[in-house]
């Protein structure tokens, strides 16, 4: 399943100036993997067995759960159980049974819409990264975000080597928004932990209210 990559789809969410821009497009990402898995996937041999070897995840087998095709997600599950009665037999001793016991751990870690969608956001990456060396309006943009959850950041500074010539600067530039955002988090919780000392009390919690939900945030983005 490929995707066409919009550059509109990039600079809309960069200036709603969400909390990170990465976890909105991820979200469309996915959504439409999971649709189209419940769609044509399930008439298309290829993503059937790449099914049957990954699975879901829960995170995304409740999503493909709210979706309208309850049959899909059905035909889906029962091609998936085929590998999960390859692992679960009869076992054959202790050492099998712990042989049996890894494997089926393993098999509850895959999944195939996280596989899918992080492949995908592969292509955000470096158009991004292509977009801040091409586009001053986007390199503006980008300045003036509120940078990204970790993993996106983390994600940025992996593909940093599509900026070309434009690399030094568009890792500074990640930092230093970046450091910004953490360094904006740590001054919220201080202020939310000293409301709470008692010679506070009374005293209005204003933006700390914030601190815990925006650290969340920080740590895990969008779920
Ligand atoms: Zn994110
Ligand atoms: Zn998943």
């Amino acid at each position: 399943m490929q995707y066409h990559i919009s550059t509109g789809l990039i600079v809309k969410h960069f200036e709603q100036n969400c909390n990170c821009p990465l976890c909105e497009m991820e979200k469309i990402v996915e959504t439409n993997i999971c649709r189209e898995l419940l769609a044509d996937g399930c008439m298309d041999d290829d993503v059937r067995k790449q099914v049957n070897e990954m699975g879901f995840c829960l995170k995304h087998f409740e999503q493909l759960y709210e979706m309208p095709s309850k049959l899909g997600l059905s035909l889906q599950m029962t091609t998936r159980m085929n590998t999960i009665f390859k692992v679960v037999r009869q076992p054959k001793s202790l050492k099998d049974a712990k042989k049996q016991s890894k494997q089926l751990l393993k098999e509850l870690e895959s999944c195939i819409v996280c596989d899918f969608t992080a492949k995908e956001m592969i292509k955000y990456y470096k158009t991004i990264t292509q977009l801040y060396s091409n586009e001053q309006e986007f390199k503006a943009m980008l300045k003036n975000s509120n940078a990204f959850c970790l993993k996106h950041y983390a994600k940025l500074l992996e593909y940093a080597q599509y900026a070309g010539f434009s690399q030094k600067e568009y890792l500074s530039t990640l930092y230093e928004i970046q450091n910004k955002r953490l360094k904006k988090s740590v001054q919220l919780l201080n202020d939310f932990s000293n409301r709470h000392d008692y010679r506070n009390l009374g005293k209005p919690l204003g933006e700390a209210t914030t601190a815990l939900p925006r650290i969340k945030s920080d740590f895990f983005g969008k779920k």
